[in-house]
């Protein structure tokens, strides 16, 4: 179906950062295809942005950690759509067992980094087909400041005791990947940024988070709905370029 309106994937936006990427980019004219791994999750928060009159949001079932899922998507969304314009890996998860080298349970970091980096890797190499199909994809991966070796080894950042090494080092592989997809894509019209969200008040933290999503979704909206002109292989946040 020909379309002058960007298709744009997000995945985990049932809730929480990429819940509010979805409404952001549906209300920017996108067609938002919403990812989420549990169907009856996914399809609720379909309903919520429709009700809100974003008609041109469907549902998608995608979990990052399961390939079947990711192709059986992209083969919907070469049927329907012929191609990709916005890849949104936002998928993340933080969980319980997770914290200092010394004392972190090995199997649950290995469950972090399926999700949070071999997940984004899955999806990204799944849909980079449809992506170079779009006359300027966008890949935004969603990592965090945690992910950040300068900030994890600057004693006066506000996270700087925040040691989880499952997850921190997910998101530094992560960011390693986006490096690494803009490296490969260099000369093609896709850019690959990393987006650096904010401490922000989601289920993934008990809600503890400072600022509220609408402000978490913030740059990796923008970084979505980038210029030609626009960055490759960075890092930002909603106050500028961070650090690897
Ligand atoms: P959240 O409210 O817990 O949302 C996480 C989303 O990811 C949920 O929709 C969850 O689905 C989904 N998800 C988890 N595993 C998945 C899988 N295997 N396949 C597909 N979806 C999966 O947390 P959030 O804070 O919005 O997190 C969004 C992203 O922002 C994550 O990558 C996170 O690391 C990043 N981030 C968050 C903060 C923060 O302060 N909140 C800061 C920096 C970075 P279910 O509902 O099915 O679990």
């Amino acid at each position: 179906m020909a379309t002058a309106k960007r298709i744009a994937l997000v995945t985990g936006a049932n809730k929480g950062i990429g819940l509010e990427i979805a409404r952001n980019l549906a209300r920017a004219g996108c067609i938002v295809l919403l990812g989420a791994r549990n169907v009856e999750r996914g399809k609720h928060a379909v309903r919520q942005l429709q009700q809100t009159g974003l008609s041109d949001v469907h549902f998608i079932e995608i979990d990052v950690t399961n390939q079947h899922t990711i192709t059986a998507a992209a083969q919907h969304i070469e049927s329907h759509y012929g191609h990709l314009d916005i890849l949104l890996n936002n998928a993340g998860v933080n969980l319980r067992g997770d914290g200092l080298p010394g004392a972190a349970d090995v199997n649950t970091v290995q469950k972090i980094f399926d999700t949070n980096f071999f997940g984004a890797l899955r999806v990204a190499q799944t849909m980079l087909p449809l992506l170079r199909k779009s006359p300027a994809g966008r890949i935004v991966n969603v990592s965090s400041g945690l992910g950040s070796l300068t900030f994890n080894t600057d004693p006066s950042w506000s996270g700087y005791n925040t040691k989880f090494i499952g997850y921190n080092a997910s998101k530094t592989a992560l960011n390693m990947l986006t490096v690494q997809l803009a490296y490969e894509l260099r000369g093609t019209k896709i850019k690959v940024n990393s987006a650096n969200p904010g401490y922000t008040k989601t289920d993934l933290n008990n809600n503890q988070g400072i600022q509220p999503v609408e402000v978490g979704a913030m740059e990796a909206t923008r970084l979505a709905l980038l210029d030609d002109d626009g960055p490759t292989g960075q890092s930002s946040s909603k106050d500028g370029p961070d650090p690897w």
